[in-house]
Parts: C-alpha cells; sequence; structure tokens
C-alpha cells in the first residue's frame, strides 16, 4: 500500500473535522477523494504529507511512519496544496529551483528543465509566476509538487477556479502524469473523479461515507 490510513481523529477545538477514518491507496492508484466543502478533505491530506499531526489514529506513507519517519514521508510525497501557494513575484526557473533545494537535490538545472518539459511549462518558462493564467500557474504546482520524483501525490483540488479549457488540459496532464505514480486527488465534482480516477472514497462531516 502506498497510503494508509487507520482509525484517524483530528480536533480544532472541539469541532472534529476527521472520526476514525480508516482508507488504503495501493501503489499506481489514481483515487478520488470526495466530498463537499467542510467535509475534512484538506485536513486528511495535511495529516498525510505531516503538515498537521492527527489526535488520533496512525497513517503510513510508502511504507514510512508519519509519526517516525516524517522525513521519509515528506520526500516520498509530493504535495499540492489547495489554492496553491506560489510566489507570484518568482521567476519560474528560479521558484523550481528553490524547491529542488529544499529537497537537497541534485543536478538541479536539468532536473528543473525535465519538469518543465513534464508539464508543458516550456512556451511560459522564462515569465514570472505571476504573469502566468491560472492554468499555468497549476503546471507550476505541478511541477513543483513533482520535482522529487516522489512516489505518492497529494493533490487538494488541483482543478478548482480553472476554465473549460484549462480544466481539460489539467485533467490530462494529472491523468499522464498518474501513470507512474500513486495519486490522492480530491475535488468536490464527481465528473472529476470519472475523468481521472479508477476509484473514488467519498467523505462527509469527517466521515468515510
Ligand atoms: P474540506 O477540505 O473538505 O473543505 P477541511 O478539511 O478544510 O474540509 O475542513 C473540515 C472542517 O474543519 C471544516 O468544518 C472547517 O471549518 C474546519 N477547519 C479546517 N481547518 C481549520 C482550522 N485551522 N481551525 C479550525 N477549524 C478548521
Ligand atoms: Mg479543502
Amino acid at each position: 500500500m502506498s497510503i494508509e490510513v487507520k482509525n484517524v481523529s483530528k480536533y480544532y477545538g472541539n469541532q472534529a473535522a476527521l472520526k476514525d477514518v480508516s482508507f488504503s491507496v495501493g501503489r499506481g492508484e489514481v483515487v478520488g477523494f470526495l466530498g463537499p466543502n467542510g467535509a475534512g478533505k484538506s485536513t486528511m491530506m495535511k495529516i498525510i504529507t505531516c503538515y498537521l499531526p492527527p489526535n488520533s489514529g496512525d497513517v503510513k506513507v510508502a511504507g514510512h511512519d508519519i509519526y517516525d519517519k516524517a522525513i521519509k514521508v515528506r520526500r516520498s510525497v509530493g504535495y499540492l496544496p489547495e489554492n496553491n501557494p506560489l510566489y507570484p513575484e518568482m521567476y519560474i526557473r528560479e521558484y523550481l529551483h528553490f524547491a529542488a533545494g529544499i529537497y537537497g537535490l541534485k543536478n538541479r538545472k536539468a532536473k528543473v528543465e525535465k519538469i518543465i518539459e513534464t508539464v508543458g511549462l516550456t512556451p511560459e518558462s522564462h515569465k514570472r509566476i505571476g504573469e502566468l493564467s491560472k492554468g499555468y500557474r497549476q503546471r507550476v504546482g505541478l511541477a513543483q509538487a513533482l520535482i522529487h520524483d516522489p512516489e505518492v501525490l497529494i493533490l487538494d483540488e488541483p482543478t478548482s477556479g480553472l476554465d473549460p479549457n484549462q480544466l481539460e488540459d489539467i485533467r490530462k496532464l494529472i491523468k499522464r502524469i498518474g501513470k507512474k505514480k500513486t495519486v490522492l486527488i480530491s475535488t468536490h465534482i464527481m465528473q472529476e473523479v470519472e475523468a481521472v480516477c479508477s476509484r473514488a472514497i467519498i467523505i462527509k462531516l469527517g466521515e468515510i461515507v
């Protein structure tokens, strides 16, 4: 299994955002994490990527425990957070070099060029991030998530706010990337799951339904 979630609960104060959630995702699967706003999708993804600790439960990613092997988990995971936080004043290459540096990668220059090609950023690659359309910004976010060639990709609503053409392009790209990775992709759109995923995990009010 690439992702194993067992009996995870998470509270924000008194409010339970996740209640005894369990699921697993096999190696190479592309799975939709489907649910309405407020269901707990982002919270679960933050736990899987070691951004937030759960209150209880166990999570393993690529065989590594999130408590004992957090660094290994982070090395195994590429994460595109909700709303794709980027630095608009940075150039694309500058930003991707920065991301590669965080992972301590060797041959950064070659890796940045390769990932620019993989995500289809080549025609825009000389620009600052702030100058890009939303679809191309998503590609930068995906490039950042892929730069260290992780086994697992966690994509939090990667197509939200895109126009129909951009949506189609980004879905195709995710499908192509998904052939070589384990992907968990959150959405509240059923058609997105049908377009990109092989199955869905449905969550509502913090519980798998
Ligand atoms: P989704 O991504 O499915 O929209 P979230 O995981 O963002 O859901 O949120 C689940 C619930 O937890 C919501 O009710 C939300 O308001 C609450 N929540 C999320 N983050 C916080 C936070 N940092 N502090 C307090 N409540 C939060
Ligand atoms: Mg969310």
